[in-house]
């Protein structure tokens, strides 16, 4: 194979070159440990490409050694994988690599030496990698991933800006859909007009009365919508073979468009694309573009095939509302190991969001505004419970965001399933949500916004 050829010829071509991947070599040998007497295999490889980071997972049959290191001028990661042998689903990879792929130019595989394969990513830009091991769960044997972030990671509000879907602070600009993509600039001066300021008009202008059925805002309402699972994590699957993660994500960008044909209202999406995000870090993205709301949007299951309706769930400070409530937060709690998160950097990030803060008054809005869109989705579907459960739901932990989540139906259910996937119930599901949405800020206008970091 001409590839393979060529990355075993690479590193006598430049002095700095040789003595770089000499140096990953000496790791390499260094950790070296005695092979097992049969290779083991490849079974399946994935490429999960997206704006945040692109991800690659190798599924094998059993836990392998990996080592790797950064190759600057150009710009490459090499992956050794010891104790194996190329095979066709490995050089599969070469043709799952996209021509877009944000961060990854092309992948070169090949047999470095007995025993150890060599996968070389050229990179289209500077990148920091995250390599780790994931223990089987669920439907998944051993897997090692491979994850590629940005080495200077964009703002993200700026990255909304630049896709032309943040700069809207006045209200005569035509809808999103028709606005002019912005300029892909990422300027400092506007950015800082534009990102969401303290106000405190609302406690300067006294006409303002709380039981207003309009909706009178003075200020952009920012919503976070979170389509639940993703990437390497499917969710829910029904009997037909739909996914959760596909259908929650149709529902969101359905609710994201409606959301933004009104003036004083913007969105930020978790994921907008197929990639896994870990819970913690969902949480993060909301707290970043300081939300007014997270509405993380979900599809439920249940062995038996008839349990049906929607749910809206708070979080819960002490214990759940029931059994079940408590049962459906752990397996949505699960996520992050069947996504697959690496714990070296996920404990650090948590701690940064999961303070050690009250949430009563979180989750006395959170309340508010699931009974609120629990009315709607009740004007929809039929309701699994007719009040708001509470459970603790890990995505729904901001201390101080209102954080709902809503199981949209039961893909378990075959009815529902074909709901799910039915486009016509995407919409009035999106409707309902948000007309939920705009009763809760209607009775309860945002304050003055008073951070807590
Ligand atoms: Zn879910």
């Amino acid at each position: 194979m001409p590839r393979s050829t060529e990355i075993r010829s690479q590193p006598v071509k430049s002095k700095t070159r040789r003595t770089i991947i000499k140096a990953g070599g000496a790791l390499f040998v260094s950790v070296v440990t005695p092979l097992p007497a049969l290779a083991s295999q490849i079974l399946a490889v994935r490429v999960w490409p997206s704006e945040d980071y692109t991800r690659v997972t190798l599924e094998n049959d059993s836990d392998l050694k990996v080592t790797h290191f950064v190759v600057k001028n150009p710009e490459r990661l090499v992956v050794d994988i010891e104790g194996i042998d190329l095979n066709s689903t490995l050089k599969d990879l070469v043709a799952k690599i996209q021509p877009n792929d944000p961060y990854i130019k092309q992948v070169r595989v090949g047999q470095n030496r007995p025993s150890v394969v060599r996968l070389v990513f050229d990179l289209k830009d500077e990148i920091k990698p995250q390599v780790f091991t994931l223990a089987p769960v669920g439907e998944y044997k051993y897997r090692f991933v491979i994850d590629l972030y940005p080495a200077a990671p964009q703002d993200p509000i700026a990255a909304l800006i630049q896709k032309g879907e943040w700069n809207k602070e006045n209200p005569a600009t035509p809808p999103l859909a028709q606005a002019p993509v912005a300029p892909p600039k990422p300027d400092p001066a506007p950015l800082a007009e534009i990102k969401p300021q303290p106000e405190d008009k609302t406690e300067r202008n006294p006409k303002v009365v709380p039981d207003e059925p309009r909706m009178q805002l003075t200020r952009m309402i920012t919503i976070a919508l979170d389509p639940g699972h993703g990437g390497e994590d499917p969710g829910a699957t029904g009997a037909r073979g739909n996914r959760e993660k596909d259908v929650v994500l149709s529902i969101a960008k359905r609710l994201k468009r409606k959301i933004e044909q009104y003036p004083n209202m913007r969105v930020m999406l978790t994921r907008d694309a197929d990639f896994f995000v870990p819970l913690g870090q969902r949480v993060v993205k909301a707290r970043k573009v300081q939300a007014d709301l997270f509405v993380s949007i979900h599809a439920d299951a249940f062995v038996q095939p008839t349990a049906r309706g929607s749910s809206v769930f708070a979080l819960s400070e002490k214990g759940a509302s029931s059994t079940a409530a408590r049962w459906l937060a752990n397996k949505e709690n699960s996520a992050d190991l069947i996504g697959g998160v690496n714990i070296k950097t996920h404990d650090r990030q948590l701690a940064s969001v999961l303070l050690d803060l009250s949430t009563t008054a979180q989750i006395n809005d959170s309340l508010r505004v699931g009974n609120a869109v629990l009315k709607e989705i009740g004007g929809i579907n039929k309701l699994h419970k007719g009040a708001v459960e509470q459970a603790g739901f890990a995505v729904l932990k901001a201390p101080d965001i209102p954080s709902i989540l809503i199981e949209t139906a039961f893909i378990s259910n075959p009815e529902e399933e074909a709901k799910l996937t039915d486009e016509r119930y995407q919409e009035q599901m999106a409707d309902a949500i948000l007309t939920g949405i705009r009763n809760y800020f209607a009775k309860n206008p945002p304050l003055a916004k008073n951070r807590l970091t």
